[in-house]
């Protein structure tokens, strides 16, 4: 009897568990868009488009190479509306041996799959996911026993486990293990930004638009001016786009914000590399041939590199070490709702306006734009970690639970008292000023703490700090914050206090 082979929208890579061993003549793949999983949150547009479209290009590559592949388009009245539910059709038509899957990114459909072999009555093979350089049973055996977990620890062992960067003798290239020192460049417009990496709709992708834009009208941002990869051999070509154009400068402007340029020298793999179009590995040893080469400085390299088997594998690491219990975390007691203008853009202040606006027309924003734009406004304001987790969630078209709610819950939020990160990430607006150019466009003045048209940023920090006194005034990286506000004479403290106030009474009209 053949085998069932499921395959999930982020799984997209004949390199996948799931396919290994199989027979190609007689096993079935199953792929499936339905409506729970394009449904359960507000999905951007364009990651839609883009999962859709990938998904239909991968089953039709797989086709071409011989498989078998049972493939169900997105319908309104598919009978099928979920993936529990397609696989039911299946098992009754074609009653297999097994059922074969790679495990899933996310804890809610995990509980789903973990209870298929029950409830279809067909024996369940949940194969792990070898798409990462570290294993979750290796996570937690380098997890166990710390009380805090260090990224910085963590990405040296797998610089050592990959030889990344390492030198003959095993030691860091250069000397150091990371050049975040050199990477703080404020960008004015030189070098230019490169154009980003465009991909013209083929007639499957415009297909896809044309559904999305009449079945999902009220999802999040807009499918205009689509140009995303949707196959791993345009994929690659990003990547070589990246590596040509924006590797070089990676390093310099990689905390940089512009008022004018969208994407800056940052790589947009991560779509790709979510949704396996691309080898984590791969990039990683392609990024490092440049420097190799001479093509790209090792303080880009290094920097990049440390992104991919630094941070996206720490984050799911802590992801699946926690779940289900850390999407609960809210150590800082935020109850706040979301203002409304995170959904529409429409706010005075210049900085948060672009970061949305370019999150509502591209379903993407770079790293500094989420973390110290959005991401900080959230945590200076106290917004309850599930609203604004749900929000970076629906609207990134890279966004997967397990590498979105360690970055919005744990280091934008603190919520889960500082396990993932050694201090909050929070910042006035003088970060913003000096890293940007949004605040000569700006309605509010920077310089300003108090007084109406002062930057809602600047007095959102100090109250910030004041309410959270007993979660952080022990800890020694921000004891030099504490100095500074008890440094302030008490009439200045209170004005700073009575604006915040009222900026947190009336966050929809900023
Ligand atoms: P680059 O800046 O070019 O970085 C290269 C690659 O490194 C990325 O493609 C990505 O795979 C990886 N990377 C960089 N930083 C991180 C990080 N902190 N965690 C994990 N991987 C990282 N990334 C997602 O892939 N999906 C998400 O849903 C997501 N949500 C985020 C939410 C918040 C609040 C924050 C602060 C960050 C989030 N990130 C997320 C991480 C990061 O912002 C994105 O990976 C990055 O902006 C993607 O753009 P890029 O490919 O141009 O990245
Ligand atoms: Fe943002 Fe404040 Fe600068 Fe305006 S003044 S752009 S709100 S940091």
């Amino acid at each position: 009897m053949a085998n069932l082979i499921l395959i999930l929208g982020d799984q997209l890579t004949t390199r996948l568990s799931a396919l290994e061993n199989a027979d190609k003549n007689n096993d079935l793949v199953v792929m499936a868009e339905v409506k729970e999983e394009a449904s359960y949150t507000n999905h951007h547009k364009k990651k839609l488009v883009f999962i859709f479209s990938a998904m239909r290009h991968f089953a039709q590559a797989l086709t071409g190479q011989g498989w078998r592949v049972h493939y169900q388009e997105y319908q309104p009245d598919n009978e099928a509306t979920s993936l529990g539910q397609v696989l039911t059709q299946r098992v009754k038509e074609h009653q297999p041996a097994r059922i074969i899957a790679t495990e899933c990114g996310e804890w809610r459909l995990h509980q789903q799959m973990s209870q298929w072999q029950d409830t279809l009555k067909v024996p369940v093979e949940i194969r792990p996911d070898t798409r990462f350089v570290c294993s979750k049973p290796e996570f937690a055996d380098w997890a166990q026993g710390r009380k805090q977990l260090r990224m910085e620890f963590f990405y040296r062992e797998m610089r050592k486990k990959t030889g990344l960067l390492m030198s003959p003798d095993n030691e860091p290239e250069g000397g150091n293990w990371n050049y975040d020192a050199d990477n703080r460049k404020k960008w004015s417009g030189k070098p230019p930004a490169p154009a980003p990496f465009r991909m013209e709709p083929d007639d499957i992708t415009r297909d896809v638009i044309k559904l999305v834009e009449r079945h999902f009208s009220d999802h999040f941002g807009s499918t205009e001016d689509f140009h995303f990869a949707v196959t791993e051999q345009q994929a690659w070509q990003a990547l070589e786009h990246f590596i040509d154009y924006a590797l070089p400068c990676f390093g310099d402007y990689q905390d940089a914000l512009s008022d004018t340029e969208d994407w800056l020298f940052h790589s947009i793999l991560s779509p790709y590399l979510n949704t396996g179009l691309l080898d984590p590995l791969d990039v990683c040893e392609a990024a490092a041939r440049a420097w190799h080469s001479g093509q790209a400085p090792l303080n880009a390299v290094e920097g990049f590199i440390r992104q991919i088997i630094g941070w996206r594998e720490f984050v799911r690491g802590i992801y699946w070490l926690l779940m289900p219990d850390y999407a609960d975390e809210n150590r800082l007691g935020n109850t706040r709702k979301l203002p409304w203008f995170y959904w529409t853009g429409d706010t005075r202040m210049r900085c948060m306006h672009k970061a949305i606006d370019a999150t509502r027309r591209n379903g993407y924003a770079h790293h500094i734009q989420r973390l110290m734009v959005t991401g900080n406004f959230a945590l200076l304001t106290g917004i309850e970690p599930k609203e604004i987790c749900d929000w970076y969630l629906a609207v990134y078209i890279d966004a997967f639970d397990w590498v979105e709610l360690p970055n919005t819950l744990g280091m934008v939020m603190h919520a889960d008292g500082g396990y993932l990160g050694s201090k909050p990430y929070a910042a006035s607006g003088k970060y913003i000023q000096r890293m940007s150019d949004h605040c000569q466009n700006c309605h509010y003045r920077v310089q300003d703490a108090t007084g109406d048209k002062a930057c809602p940023f600047n007095s959102l920090y100090w109250h910030f700090l004041d309410r959270h006194r007993k979660a952080f005034a022990s800890n020694p990286r921000m004891a030099m914050m504490y100095r500074n506000w008890d440094r302030q004479a008490s009439d200045k403290k209170q004005a700073l206090i009575a604006r915040a106030e009222w900026l947190l009474d009336n966050l929809d009209s900023l």
